[in-house]
């Protein structure tokens, strides 16, 4: 397992680490969540962090900040949208607001073939049906809480999902999601030190491990290999860091059968 690096599909990062501190973390998309905090970190080039452009939910000040225009701008140089979403339970955003800027998120991820990272919590049904409405190449759910009736309709949607330690116990993840779908994610916060991220990444790969009955170098591996698929189904290889470009694994290795199931 030492020999592959981690990969965390969905990690938050504080725009004033440098370079030498990212330098542990291993492979890691970074969300950001606002348009100011993207604006900070557009022009940098941590071979292994790509950086997303997003607006949260739970973002008071960031969504009423949220321009359409700028948003684009920002994210047409970025290899993945978010983090995103909808948040229907904690968020003091109103609704009608928060789903105006997730419908021209998507809108842009859908004509710029973008992945899109998605905080779903407490808002599965509101995901799924912006999804319906505005279908993307790649989405990705993120702390999915929903119940197997509406996984399998987001497994049919083409959703995949970035699992952290907090769902990944939940026995959806075994039962109703293939393999080929699951990635790896810290959520790590924004003040905690990056260098910490290769622990929690290891961490969610051995409760998965657990759930999908095989090792933790394998849910690794399968993590890599399905991050390549998205890399390939939307086209981003050229605007992703060139450390992270270069770890994912060959196309033959990519798209060998998931051998466990
Ligand atoms: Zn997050």
């Amino acid at each position: 397992m030492k020999d592959t690096i981690s990969l965390d599909c969905h990690a938050h990062v504080k725009p004033t680490r440098t370079s030498e501190e990212l330098a542990p973390a291993g492979a890691v998309l970074a969300m950001t969540l606002s348009l100011d905090e993207a604006a900070a970190v557009v022009d940098r080039r941590e071979p292994l962090v790509a950086w997303g452009v997003g607006c949260h939910p739970r973002g008071v000040e960031a969504q009423a900040a949220f321009d359409v225009g700028r948003f684009e701008e920002l994210a047409e140089w970025a290899p993945i949208v978010g983090e995103v979403g909808v948040d229907v339970r904690w968020s003091r955003v109103p609704l009608d607001l928060q789903l105006r800027t997730f419908r021209a998120v998507l809108s842009f991820a859908a004509r710029a073939s973008r992945p899109v990272s998605i905080h779903s919590f407490t808002a599965t049904r509101i995901v799924l049906d912006g999804l319906r409405q505005t279908p993307v190449a790649a989405p990705i759910l993120h702390w999915w809480t929903g119940n197997a009736a509406e996984t399998r309709e987001a497994v049919a949607m083409g959703c995949y999902f970035s699992v952290h330690s907090a769902v990944a116990r939940r026995s959806t993840f075994r039962t109703a999601v293939p393999p080929e779908r699951i990635l790896v994610e810290s959520d790590h916060g924004w003040d905690d030190p990056p260098a910490a991220i290769p622990c929690r990444v290891e961490w969610v790969e051995h409760l998965l491990s657990v759930q999908l009955k095989c090792s933790q170098e394998e849910v690794r591996a399968l993590a890599w290999r399905n991050f390549t698929t998205i890399v390939r189904e939307t086209g981003i290889g050229p605007l992703l860091p060139p450390g992270i470009e270069s770890a994912l694994p060959a196309a033959s290795d990519s798209t060998s059968e998931w051998r466990l199931f």
